[in-house]
């Protein structure tokens, strides 16, 4: 399904129009490197972009779109589970939540995944430009108690913008060093 490599490997995951294009196109610097669309739910396949013969960036299908046909949305799930769980390369994921619409059901399915998976994950807050600090606050104390199950508690939330660009370095910054922490 997905070509092999044994490049650090880091996936973005998130419901239909959370703005994962957007801070893919931000953390690399590339304007079209991912399409940001318009319509919702069109991006229906696994994306690989390899950074500078180091890393690989994943952009995963957005899921949660309500006018998504069931079967489709069903083979969607299975192909980020399946992703998820046997990509051996795969360092970290990157789970983003709007902070406006803050975590739904189908999040938390993809939460179960990421359990499964035994991989290291961070929370990436998006268009956090449209909400207050009130909201914001609220929607990290939401994400710390829901995500109490983790045991390993290395649970990172970034509040990010791609219009003002808040939060994009320190992930570019939370990439490069585990890339670092990675090598032999
Ligand atoms: P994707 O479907 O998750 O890839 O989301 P896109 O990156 O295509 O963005 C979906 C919509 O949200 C677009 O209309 C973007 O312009 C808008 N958007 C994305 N990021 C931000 C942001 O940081 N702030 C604001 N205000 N809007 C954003």
């Amino acid at each position: 399904m997905m070509p092999y490599s044994n490049f650090s490997e880091f996936a973005f995951v998130g419901r239909s129009n959370v703005g994962k294009s957007s801070i893919l196109n931000a953390i690399t610097k590339t304007k079209n490197l991912a399409k940001t669309s318009k319509t919702p739910g069109r991006t229906q396949l696994i994306n690989l972009f390899e950074i500078s013969k180091l890393i690989n960036i994943v952009d995963l299908p957005g899921y949660g779109y309500a006018k998504v046909p069931l079967i489709i949305k069903e083979k969607l799930s299975y192909l980020i589970e399946s992703y998820l769980i046997s990509r051996s390369n795969l360092t970290k994921i990157f789970l983003l939540i709007d902070c406006k619409v803050g975590i739904k059901n189908s999040d938390l399915d993809m939460i179960d995944y990421i359990k499964i998976s035994e991989k290291e994950f961070s929370i990436i807050l998006t268009k956090s430009d449209k909400c207050s600090i009130n909201i914001k606050n609220q929607q990290i104390k939401n994400i710390n108690s829901l995500l109490k199950v983790f045991e390993k508690n290395s649970l990172n939330i970034h509040l990010t913008s791609s219009k003002n660009h808040e939060g994009i370095t320190d992930i570019q910054k939370e990439i490069f060093n585990l890339k670092k922490t990675n090598e032999i």
